[in-house]
């Protein structure tokens, strides 16, 4: 079986040769542990920081040893009560083809109640970013206007539609291409879409917010963010999810440079991690599957084919390849 390896850690953006894919063994499971077949590999942008060698609220990848992430397969072994030969599973050896791990660290998963691969994005680790970055983060409620950036992936794509669906005044997305904004705007139902490589976003969202946002949810950091501080109304508040743009950045990003107007307009900026909202899990998959069922949730996947192009998928979604989620699905 094969796997794939940190061979160098990136400067700047990564480059095909920081990876490499290495035969490894398969284990058998001993006491306790299941061996998985993965079917579906998750590539996220959070592992890019995961590359450096710095301590951050995920430890970073050794060199030369199997990367990680989550993945979703049928269990081919198994010496671990509860679980049998043919179960889906959920866990977080991802990055390989074979997985053989603690029972303890997988969760079992319903591949008739859904397709195995929304496990890892609107049913998963994104959707519930999307889901309580905006409730319970942004404190969002009906009436609001709602600004997304990275609106067109994973999380993005489902900040705009989980706020439309609960009563949002005006949804406005941001992504970097024209396809993107006519699919935010036609398929996802967004009031409002800019392409952020058409000129400065402070510009772009006055003219889709001419009264302002109550909530802004950030993906992307830099001027995305400025643009925002500055657009936000009087108690406005902001979900801190992630700061793409940054991400391979070599120094020290600038701004938000206008930071004191926060004071004024009394702004909450939040920072969020998805693993302390766990509690919300149940409660999300129930409304999230609900509108998945009946039509009013829309969810996209880029796929790309082959354990052996998972290093070029994770290049791809840092330069936006994807709509929606970007997985890898592996020959069975
Ligand atoms: P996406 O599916 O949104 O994929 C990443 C997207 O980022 C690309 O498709 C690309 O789209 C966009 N992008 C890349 N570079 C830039 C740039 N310079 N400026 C603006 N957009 C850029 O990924 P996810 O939905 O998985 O993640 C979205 C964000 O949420 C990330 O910042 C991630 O780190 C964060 N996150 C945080 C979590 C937490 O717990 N805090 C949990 C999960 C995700 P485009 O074509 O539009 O440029």
């Amino acid at each position: 079986a094969r796997e794939w390896h940190l061979a160098a850690r990136p400067e700047g953006w990564p480059k095909p040769e920081d990876f490499a894919l290495v035969a490894a063994p398969v284990r058998q499971p001993g006491p306790g542990e299941i061996l998985v077949r993965n079917e579906y590999l998750s590539v996220d942008p959070y592992m890019r920081g995961r590359m450096n060698d710095v301590k951050s609220y995920v430890p970073p990848f050794q060199l030369g040893a199997a990367m990680d992430g989550g993945a979703v397969g049928y269990v081919v072994a198994s010496q671990a009560d509860g679980f049998e030969v043919g179960d889906a599973v959920l866990h977080g050896l991802g990055w390989r083809e074979y997985a053989t791990l603690d029972a303890k660290h997988a969760v079992k998963v319903d591949p008739k109640l859904a397709p195995l691969s929304y496990y890892l994005g609107v049913l998963g680790m994104p959707g519930l970013t999307a889901y309580a970055g905006l409730l319970e983060v942004a404190s969002f409620k009906e009436g609001d206007t709602v600004f997304v950036s990275g609106a067109a992936g994973a999380v993005g794509s489902l900040v705009g539609q989980i706020a439309k669906l609960k009563g949002a005044a005006r949804v406005i997305g941001s992504a970097g291409s024209a396809e993107k904004v006519a699919k935010l705007v036609e398929d996802y139902g967004f009031d409002a879409a800019f392409n952020y490589k058409d000129g400065p976003v402070r510009e772009q969202l006055a003219k889709a917010a001419p009264e302002g946002i109550d909530v802004y949810f950030d993906n992307v950091g830099g001027d995305h963010l400025e643009a925002a501080i500055g657009a936000l109304n009087v108690h406005g508040r902001v979900t801190l999810c992630g700061a793409i743009a940054q991400y391979n950045d070599t120094s020290a990003p600038a701004g938000p440079r206008n930071l004191a107007l926060a004071i004024g307009k009394r702004l909450r900026l939040q920072g969020l991690l998805v693993r302390d909202h766990a509690a919300l899990q149940p409660q999300f998959v129930a409304e999230v599957a609900g509108w998945l069922k009946d039509g009013s949730l829309r969810y996209d996947e880029t796929v790309v084919d082959g354990v052996e192009n998972t290093a070029e998928a994770f290049l791809g979604l840092l330069r936006g390849d994807n709509t929606g989620k970007m997985v890898v699905r592996l020959a069975s």
